[in-house]
């Protein structure tokens, strides 16, 4: 047959980019299709730039324990390129790993656009044939082979590595395509929705932090009145509400809640202390400043852009001198500063979301091997799957997981 390869893997994102590539060490002929006019769009945005690019958690079972219930999914492919082997990959290839707050795995030195250039390395190593600026339109069967339409010509493959990711972020080339194939061949798309996701919020203060990041917070949420989630670590204020790893971490829970009823989250900017103890802090503040404005009187205790909006919040007149607050109104302001209420009005979609939750049922993927149990000669991985992890790099040692076996998988058929 004209044209026909021997496996042909669609989109080069981290998860394509490894299959091609160690399907392609391991001696098979490969293309690798991508649709953009570079690999790794996605990838370079990783991490702010630097790629944090796997989660410093080496036992299996801990790690794929982050994913929920459908991480078990990654034991096999944990156990042939985990963490170590990703971390030894990146580090014989020249990126040295340094593990930052929360285990979370970067280059030390170097930027994403490093990992990107080890993976076309090795890419270009293994002579695997890449296709740009070519959109894969149509992927149909074909007697025992695929038919893969491109814009301005037909491929024909034998086995297919299918990593076209999920939707969030589709300005990056994430369309969410896959899923229609998969479908049509006779898969289970599990519904799509936006995980790691910035969080809207009802208030109209929030405008005014803008920009604001906090440190050791912790974060709840709640609906009718019961505790669903909690967090602790760090967060971000923006124009329309509330971002950073603690908030990504519980937006997919949010979303979930939000379709059932409102909910509510409490942040705790003072975690570390309890009311009296924080009420005891206040006092011994306030001895300190006595003589002074109340709105001078918070510096010790509170980022400054948050002194307006907490002031504002607690009812409390601004120009009043401290030695006149009573109690009553210092348990007002403790409050505030321990529960200060966020009414979540939604997510910010899969423009804004780090990650997508559902995908390609996990049921119908053998995970010894990544290949279809409903489509022989497909194999599917990455982002893709019904399976998205919390962030810190999980996601991304998912992708390098899924992708090294699926390449290792799809040539051991031969
Ligand atoms: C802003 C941002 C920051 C992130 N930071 C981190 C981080 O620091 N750590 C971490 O672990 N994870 C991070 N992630 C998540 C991580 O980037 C993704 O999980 C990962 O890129 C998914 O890889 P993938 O190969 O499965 O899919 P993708 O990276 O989405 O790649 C899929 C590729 O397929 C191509 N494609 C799609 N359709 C077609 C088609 N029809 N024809 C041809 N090609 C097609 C696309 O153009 C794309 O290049 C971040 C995500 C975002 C958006």
């Amino acid at each position: 047959m004209k044209d026909l390869v021997e496996i042909a893997v669609i989109g080069g994102g981290p998860a394509g980019m490894m299959a091609a590539a160690r399907a392609a060490e391991l001696g098979a002929q490969v293309v690798l299709i991508e649709k953009n006019n570079k690999l790794g769009n996605k990838l370079l945005l990783t991490g702010k730039g630097r790629c944090n690019f796997t989660h410093y958690e080496l036992d299996i079972r801990k790690f794929a324990e982050r994913f929920g219930r459908k991480g078990r999914f990654l034991y096999s492919a944990l156990s042939v390129f985990g963490v170590k082997e990703v971390i030894d990959f990146f580090d014989s290839r020249g990126v040295k790993a340094q593990i930052e707050q929360g285990d979370r795995v970067f280059p030390e030195k170097g930027t994403a656009q490093d990992i990107l250039n080890i993976l076309i390395k090795y890419l270009e190593e293994n002579k695997v044939n890449i296709l740009l600026n070519s959109e894969v339109l149509d992927l149909q069967i074909n007697n025992n082979n695929f038919k893969l339409l491109l814009k301005n010509k037909q491929l024909n493959a034998k086995r297919i590595i299918l990593c076209t990711g999920g939707k969030s972020y589709p300005q990056t080339g994430s369309t969410g395509d896959g899923y229609i194939w998969a479908k049509k061949m006779g898969h289970t798309i599990i519904h799509p929705v936006p995980a790691l996701n910035p969080v809207k919020t009802e208030e109209s203060w929030v405008k005014d932090l803008q920009g604001l990041s906090l440190k050791n917070v912790a974060l709840f949420l709640f609906q009718k009145g019961k505790k669903q989630d909690e967090r602790f670590g760090e967060m971000l204020f923006t124009h329309f509400g509330i971002s950073g790893p603690i908030v990504m971490d519980m937006s997919k829970k949010i979303g979930e809640l939000l379709k059932n009823g409102p909910v509510k989250l409490i942040l705790d900017l003072k975690p570390a202390l309890s009311f009296s103890q924080l009420d005891q802090r206040v006092q011994r503040d306030w001895r300190e400043f006595r003589g002074r404005k109340f709105k001078n009187s918070l510096k010790k205790l509170l980022p400054l852009s948050m002194i307006p909006v907490v002031i504002r919040l607690s009812g409390i007149d601004p120009e009043k001198k401290v030695d006149y607050i009573d109690r009553e109104e210092r348990n007002r302001l403790v409050h505030w500063i321990k529960e200060m209420k966020l009414t979540p009005s939604g997510l910010l979609g899969f423009n804004w979301s780090i990650v997508t939750s559902g995908g390609i049922s996990l049921k119908e993927v053998n995970p010894d091997t990544m290949q279809s149990r409903k489509v022989r000669n497909l194999y599917l991985a990455g982002e893709i799957l019904d399976l998205d992890g919390p962030s810190g790099g999980y996601n991304l040692q998912a992708c390098w997981s899924t992708g090294y076996l699926a390449g290792e998988k799809a040539v051991d058929q031969n």
